[in-house]
């Protein structure tokens, strides 16, 4: 495989973008090599500079689940965007998104749109402390939450000690509000609402922890911080940034029968494009600006390009099989992988839920993993990193990092699958 041009065009972008990536993990460093620059992508596949051609299992870290390049969503952005790229000013579109994701997703009431992920839980946890009063977050060591301050600790890597920032310029003011509890710990999250009475404003969770691998929430667990927040009056935030449209058509929320106060959403919701938004319950989101005195605004918020993009791939994700088809695809590839696996004898820790799954190389055969620090002690990042390295090879473009999950599309259909597998049964026996 030649990569001649991703290597020139890593070389020019280094010198003018820190790193030569405007995103950490895309530039490969934990898997070493250079990363690939994409010239195009169509339904499964993508494209790199030099023209080499790979199934693609990142989809943008999680937003195309219809594909690279699905049609109507091609078509809609195409005409749209000859009625102009933004306003700054209310448009219908905003309304019919809104109103797909209230009757598509159980918990939410009212909705405001942002422009990433980040945005949305950032402001989501403002409005946690606006409508208690109180300062104080709780969030679990490895989930990820975007990169805004307060949720920038104990963030998936870094610095792993308690209230301490992963990152320099968080000041360590904005850190000692932020509480960190491991995920899947329910005793723990009961010994700070116990230390800290009448302080918590809110606990935000991954209700699948995807940022550090693929870990799933244990029977109980997301159902007993909810109770534990409504006990406390503390504002319990899904961050479903990720598992919104993807675990089920309406998030883990449908799928685990919860009830969220607030729930942050982000990448499918934009279809591809640049989109967040904070949701739930009417009563909280009245404290919004300008229903209320919490101030949030955006100049491109709700911008029109996004808002088709999100209706768009919405409305087709739930038309009747779609999405219970991406399920099934992503259930036989895991289970695929995880056979494949076995016959080659290597400890493989596979996990999926809708249409996302994920695995981890054991270092120790029969390790479970169930939260960060697991993570860290039992992934064998260096193997992964030579899987991903020889399925690129085979033309398959898995996460550049052992510590991601992966994604499927109504594009992925039985080929993708059926060479993906013949492509990780013949790495695995190599490995
Ligand atoms: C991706 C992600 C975010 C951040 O979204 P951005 O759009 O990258 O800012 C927040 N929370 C979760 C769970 C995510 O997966």
């Amino acid at each position: 495989m030649h990569t001649t041009q991703s290597e020139m065009l890593f070389q020019q972008a280094q010198a003018l973008i820190p790193g030569g990536v405007n995103s950490p993990v895309r530039a490969f460093r934990s898997v070493g090599g250079t990363p690939r620059f994409i010239a195009r992508g169509e339904g499964a596949y993508i494209w790199d500079a030099d023209g080499n051609r790979y199934i693609d299992y990142v989809l943008s870290w999680g937003p195309l689940t219809l594909g690279h390049a699905h049609p109507a969503v091609v078509r809609a952005l195409q005409d749209a965007v000859t009625r102009g790229t933004s306003y700054g000013a209310p448009t219908e579109l905003e309304t019919q998104l809104a109103q797909l994701v209230v009757d598509t997703v159980p918990s939410i009431e009212m909705i405001r749109f942002v422009n990433s992920g980040t945005e949305a839980t950032m402001s989501a946890l403002r409005l946690a402390r606006a409508y208690t009063g109180r300062e104080k977050i709780v969030k679990f060591a490895g989930c990820y939450h975007g990169h805004a301050d307060l949720l920038l600790v104990q963030a998936g890597s870094g610095v792993a000690t308690l209230g301490l920032p992963d990152s320099p310029g968080v000041p360590a003011a904005t850190a000692a509000n932020t509480l960190t509890a491991p995920y899947n710990d329910l005793d723990a999250v009961k010994q700070l609402f116990e230390h800290n009475p009448d302080q918590i404003a809110g606990v935000i969770v991954e209700p699948i922890a995807a940022n550090m691998g693929f870990v799933l929430p244990q029977d109980g667990y997301l159902q007993g911080l909810q109770a534990m927040c409504r006990a406390n009056g503390a504002v319990f935030i899904l961050d479903e940034v990720m598992t919104g449209f993807r675990v089920a058509p309406g998030g883990a929320q449908q799928r685990w029968n919860l009830d969220p106060d607030l729930t942050c959403l982000g990448k499918v919701i934009g279809g591809g494009l640049p989109v967040g938004a904070y949701a739930g319950k009417r009563a909280i989101m009245q404290t919004v600006a300008p229903a209320g005195p919490m101030y949030q605004a955006g100049t491109l918020s709700g911008n029109p390009l996004a808002m088709t993009a999100g209706l768009v791939t919405i409305s087709e994700l739930i038309q009747p099989g779609v999405f219970d088809t991406i399920e099934q695809q992503t259930t036989r590839l895991a289970q695929g992988l995880a056979a494949a696996a076995d016959a080659a004898e290597i400890p493989l820790q596979v996990g999926h839920a809708g249409s996302m799954f994920g695995f981890y190389f054991l270092k120790t055969p029969g390790a479970a993993i169930s939260n960060y620090a697991d993570a860290k002690q039992h992934a064998d990042t260096a193997r992964y990193g030579r899987f991903f390295h020889a399925m690129l090879e085979q033309g398959v473009y898995f996460a550049p990092s052992q510590f991601e999950a992966a994604f499927l599309s109504s594009a992925h259909g039985a080929a993708e699958l059926a060479a993906t597998l013949a492509a990780a049964e013949r790495v695995l026996r190599a490995l």
